[in-house]
């Protein structure tokens, strides 16, 4: 007899997306007519630039000629691809080899596989509010009980508020595996050299493991601040770095991503090196490979002209970030992000909830936004708004903000 995962039935977090077109549609049902605009969801919308389009059909055509076609590649990525990325970090200070990086279809899926690799036991923290798979990976894997109040027992939230800047304190306990995002989705805020070396020293003092999520360093204007926790002295002793060309490039749809397991890595019963076998162990296993054609696209995102166009996206994303910030502001509202990162958190007036508030955005001036909520129990009170989207778009939503929310 077959029997499900029963953990699966645990999760919460499914409810939120599915909760926002339930109303989106309902409010358009009632309101035949009315074109809803969404600031809501976190998804590229501009076209690829061209030395990456240029560099994808090239990928094609080569798979076209017997002379030029490849099957399975490295089971790692590319070299090429990998020694690209090495020479990014390298630009940043930080010194990695090509053999520390796992080539990927992206940030989601290495954010999800990456706890099989650590025992059941291992007690996890999370920032609170966070990206949700970082928790529903460690749900379905079986470490928490059941969901109370918006908190999985045996989780350890790490709560970011307005008091402490959207940066966690480290954690009064002991705990085994620490889940960052910086620049932070939801928040937007990002974190700094201090605020990470305090997690780093915490991670190395209690041979714990600092998964850090860099999707959207990318983002990051202020040149002061860290792009990569390597930037961090130390952390190539206790941490695994995922990142992705999604945001950066609108590899969304394309898929591809990398993940740094440094073979300096150590925790309670891995020796130097152990970390590091493991992951390759579970990638070769049980992947075969980011797609070639991906790769290819990848190393031109990587090239001094991808680099340069691709700042042009982000620079298209981040001023429509400011056009959000700066429209929400004069309207009176309290906004936090959208600086270093392509979000904006936005509390709600006059102590409404994520939902009131949600319902008020959507009823009186039309925009699709995102509970805080959603995210975790501390984004209770807040909104995310996402500055992916067209900016023409962007500016209709925030001048129906103006003009027709009454706050
Ligand atoms: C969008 C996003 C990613 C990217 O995931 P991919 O699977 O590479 O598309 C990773 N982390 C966070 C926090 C994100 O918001």
């Amino acid at each position: 007899m077959a029997k499900i995962n029963p953990n699966y039935d645990k999760l919460t977090t499914g409810y939120l997306f599915p909760e926002i077109a339930r109303r989106a549609r309902a409010f358009m049902d009632a309101h035949p007519g009315v074109t809803l605009m969404r600031l809501g969801i976190g998804n590229t919308t501009e076209p690829l630039t061209p030395t990456i389009i240029h560099a994808l059909h090239h990928a094609v055509d080569r798979l076209a000629c017997v002379e030029t076609y490849t099957g399975y590649g490295d089971e790692q990525g590319d070299r090429d691809l990998r020694e690209a990325l090495a020479a990014r970090y390298a630009r940043l200070g930080v010194s990695l080899e090509p053999e520390e990086f796992f080539i990927s279809d992206g940030a989601k899926p290495d954010s999800a596989n990456i706890q099989s690799i650590f025992g059941i036991d291992n007690v996890v923290a999370v920032q609170d509010p966070a990206y949700p798979v970082y928790v529903d990976s460690n749900v379905i894997a079986g470490r928490t009980g059941q969901s109370v109040n918006g908190q999985y027992a045996g989780i350890v939230y790490m709560p970011c508020t307005e008091a402490n800047g959207f940066f966690p304190d480290i954690p009064r306990e002991k705990v085994d595996l620490i889940y960052i995002c910086s620049p932070n989705n939801p928040t937007g805020a990002v974190a700094t050299h201090e605020q990470l070396k305090k997690f780093v020293d915490y991670a190395r003092a209690h041979k714990a493991v600092i998964i850090f999520d860099s999707a959207y360093a990318p983002f990051i204007r202020d040149p002061h601040l860290p792009r990569s926790i390597y930037e961090v002295e130390g952390a190539r002793e206790c941490a695994i770095e995922i990142s992705s060309f999604s945001k950066e490039a609108g590899f969304t749809g394309v898929r591809l991503g990398w993940t740094i397991v440094p073979k300096t890595a150590v925790c309670e019963d891995a020796a130097p090196g152990k970390l590091h076998a493991l992951w390759l162990r579970r990638q070769t296993t049980m992947f075969n490979g980011a797609s070639n054609i991906a790769q290819r696209g990848g190393l031109a995102v990587l090239s001094p002209q991808g680099e340069e166009e691709c700042r042009g996206l982000v620079n298209y994303y981040m001023n429509n970030a400011r056009i959000i910030r700066e429209g929400l502001s004069q309207k009176g509202l309290t906004v936090f992000g959208g600086v270093n990162a392509p979000y904006v958190w936005v509390r709600t007036p006059h102590g409404m909830s994520s939902w009131e508030f949600f319902d008020k955005l959507l009823h009186e001036a039309h925009v699709v936004s995102t509970p805080g909520s959603g995210f975790g129990p501390s984004g209770e009170g807040y909104l995310r708004l996402s500055a992916f989207g067209h900016k023409e778009d962007i500016e209709r939503a925030v001048k129906s903000i103006q003009d027709n929310l009454n706050v």
